[in-house]
């Protein structure tokens, strides 16, 4: 439903540079060929094959060739052209000798070598790499900084990219107080907004800060239709659920066209969803460990999907439980929060984090991954377990 209602941006051209993380648009065809010309692989001696035919042989220094250099003595029988790494290879060489495979000569212009040599040893090839004409990339692909170490190599200085997502970020309540003055009668300090710009971002969203949004229905309207002029979605946290203060539902439910939906999960059960004017919003629960579930498994494939990504969700890996998982059966699919982690067998290995309340955010910022548990009764320990991976993996302390 979500994924269903936001469609793709419109590609743009932009610097390489500043693409890291977006999604090409557009095939990458080389104009060039990696590397230039053929270059020496090794720091080393080059000669003819007839000269090392033996595998011996004390030959002339004809001359020598450095990195950025240009090719300006050949290779004859008889003589050696000293080279160094990603020198351009001389005329007239036929295979590269290393360096460690040599002695210095009986004079100081000759040199000893021993090696076993075959055609075009140590040899790079113009165009080894990536061939003019070539297709480095595809439409879909996604740019990772190796792929914008390629894109330098082939001098392919603008991609056209699905650009990233303005993303509004505002938090509601007035509980909440973010300026570090001392807590009033219930305050409580806001945490959600801090963390779902970050979350945002990490998508490769553009995430602007809307600040704190007090319970009034004037401000947040306002505030809203600003952030629907200005942005491609807006994510907005707290306000969502039955209560009389749910400013959030009673704004949105009269200016935009939204569904309020009780999912069957925990954490996370109060969501909604919705346009406002074209503009999709996603209205994520005040719990925090329910606004970051949420924004993992609603907000954030949408997100993608509108970048251009084609795998909008994390995969799921089997991974063995150390530990039970308590739950019982009511009708939900439980995403727990999990450290997963490898085993000295090298085997996935994955245990829930201390506390799974929707409001223990301090354990939820330990994990690295959620457990998707279908409903039923607890989970014993050996069991295999389905979870999704949302940051590095460590080793199992
Ligand atoms: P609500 O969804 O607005 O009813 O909020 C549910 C719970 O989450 C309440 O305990 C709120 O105080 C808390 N909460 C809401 N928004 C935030 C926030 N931005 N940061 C921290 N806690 C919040
Ligand atoms: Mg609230």
């Amino acid at each position: 439903m979500v994924i269903g209602a936001v469609s793709r941006a419109t590609p743009v051209r932009m610097a390489s540079a500043q693409a890291l993380g977006l999604v090409l648009a557009e095939d990458v065809v080389s104009g060039e060929n990696v590397p230039p010309f053929a270059n020496s692989a090794v720091d080393g001696f080059a000669v003819t094959l007839a000269d090392m035919a033996t595998g011996v042989a004390t030959l002339n220094i004809a001359g020598e060739i450095a990195a950025g250099g240009a090719p300006n003595v050949s290779v004859h029988p008889g003589n050696a052209v000293r080279i160094m790494t990603g020198a351009p290879v001389p005329p007239g060489a036929q295979a590269i000798v290393m360096v460690e495979d040599s002695t210095p000569g009986p004079t100081p212009d000759t040199i000893s070598l021993r090696a076993t040599v075959s055609d075009q040893q140590a040899i790079r090839p113009a165009g080894d790499d990536v061939q003019l004409g070539d297709v480095v990339f595809r439409a879909g692909d996604v740019i990772t900084p190796a792929a914008l170490g390629v894109l330098a190599s082939i001098n392919a200085r603008e991609v056209v990219v699905y650009p990233r997502a303005k993303v509004a970020v505002l938090s509601t309540g007035d509980e909440l107080v973010d300026d570090g003055s001392p807590l009033g009668p219930g305050q409580i300090r806001e945490s959600n907004r801090t963390m779902l710009l970050r979350l945002v971002a990490d998508i490769g969203c553009d995430a602007v800060d809307y600040g704190i949004v007090r319970d009034d229905e004037a401000t947040l309207e306002a505030t809203l239709r600003d952030a629907a002029r200005n942005c491609d979605a807006i994510v907005t946290s707290g306000g969502v659920s039955m209560g009389d203060y749910d400013v959030v539902k009673a704004v949105l439910g009269r200016i935009a066209d939204m569904n309020w939906m009780q999912m069957s999960i925990k954490p996370a059960k109060p969501f909604a969803f919705g346009m406002l004017d074209a503009t999709p919003v996603f209205g994520l629960p005040g719990n925090p460990v329910s606004s970051f579930v949420s924004c993992e498994l609603m907000a954030r494939p949408a997100l993608r999907k509108m970048m251009g990504h084609q795998h909008l969700h994390r995969p799921q890996l089997a991974a063995t439980a150390t530990q039970k998982f308590g739950r019982k059966p009511d009708g939900k699919i439980h995403f727990q929060r999990v450290v997963v982690s490898v085993n000295p067998q090298g085997e996935l290995v994955v245990a829930p984090v201390a506390a799974q309340g929707s409001h223990q955010l301090a354990a939820t910022a330990l994990a690295n991954g959620l457990a998707v548990l279908p409903d039923g009764p607890a989970v014993e320990a050996g069991s295999k377990v389905s979870v999704m991976l949302l940051g590095p993996l460590t080793p199992t302390p």
